[in-house]
């Protein structure tokens, strides 16, 4: 199938209604473009898994909580429409602000619970906003799967929530976080680094892989993990957001370490926020 960029939900709607019929299952891949090789990951295993990708780029203005991040967020259309295509993309939807929001939108898509701690404690309203917009692009799209990064672990169990919760006859499937030689997990924010905060970034991977393996090595009070990963980050141009120790399932604070727990952190580096995390077997 030729390489396609779709502008429209009228043409996105028949482009994915003809390739469901001739090329079987549909996956998509939503992101906010920028693309680097941790969107990569999720398109090629989308392309090896489905018979027709989609990648769909659009910088959602309601998730984002801080004008100003919007307004930095890095853009890169040319340089995102070679890398879909080098991947494997099949269609690349890339929707205008007035295309997907055409009024004021009076619905959305609120999950509770497991939005109370983490990166939801910080940016309110940022995961309805995600969530709308995903549920939008599962609308829109009709896929048979859907692609995730396990780097915005917090995200990928909103968006499995809203599928249980709303009936979404789409697979959800999670993709490993892509990292730098260094450690650093792959992001469009990285680009935002000045050089000395790009030497500092590593430090958040650093301390979330040490705190694991305290964990492996017998720690099971989650309030000492979670001291010694906010020591290890302690450095004056480093501020911290959180770092936690949450249940896997409900992302509640763990006390003691006795199922599967998310270690998962935020940073600040100058003006930009870094986020990781670590998933912990409960019998590790
Ligand atoms: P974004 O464009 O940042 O909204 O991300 C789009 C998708 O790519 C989300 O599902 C992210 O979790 C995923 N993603 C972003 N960075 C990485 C990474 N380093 N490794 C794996 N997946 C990622």
């Amino acid at each position: 199938m030729k390489f396609q960029v779709v502008e429209t939900v009228q043409a996105m709607r028949d482009a994915a209604r003809q390739c469901r019929i001739n090329a079987g299952p549909l996956g998509l891949v939503p992101t906010m473009g920028a693309l680097h090789e941790g969107h990569g990951a999720l398109v090629r295993q989308s392309a090896g898994e489905c018979g027709t990708t989609v990648v769909s780029v659009f910088v959602n203005p309601t998730q984002f909580n801080d004008p100003e991040d919007l307004r930095l967020y890095p853009r890169n259309l040319e340089s995102d429409l070679e890398l879909c295509e080098r991947w494997g993309a099949d269609i690349v939807f890339v929707p205008s602000v007035e295309e997907m929001y055409p009024d004021e939108p009076l619905t959305g898509v609120e999950v509770r619970g497991i939005t109370e701690h983490l990166c939801g404690a910080f940016r309110p309203g940022h995961f309805r906003g995600v969530a709308t917009v995903v549920a939008k692009l599962f609308n829109i799209v009709q896929p048979d799967r859907a692609y995730f990064g396990q780097k915005d672990a917090q995200q990928l169990a909103v968006i499995r929530q809203m599928v249980r919760d709303l009936n979404f006859p789409v697979e959800v499937r999670s993709v490993p976080t892509v990292r730098e030689a260094d450690g650093l997990a792959m992001s469009s924010r990285n680009s935002r680094l000045s050089p000395q905060h790009r030497s500092l970034a590593p430090r958040l991977f650093q301390a979330l892989r040490a705190v694991a393996d305290l964990a492996a090595a017998g720690e099971r009070d989650a309030a000492q993990l979670r001291q010694r990963g906010i020591a290890l980050l302690d450095h004056e141009n480093i501020k911290v957001e959180y770092f936690e120790v949450v249940h896997a399932d409900t992302l509640q604070p763990a006390g003691r370490l006795d199922r599967d727990v998310l270690i998962a952190a935020a940073i600040w580096l100058g003006g930009v926020r870094l986020i990781d995390n670590i998933l912990l077997s409960g019998s590790s």
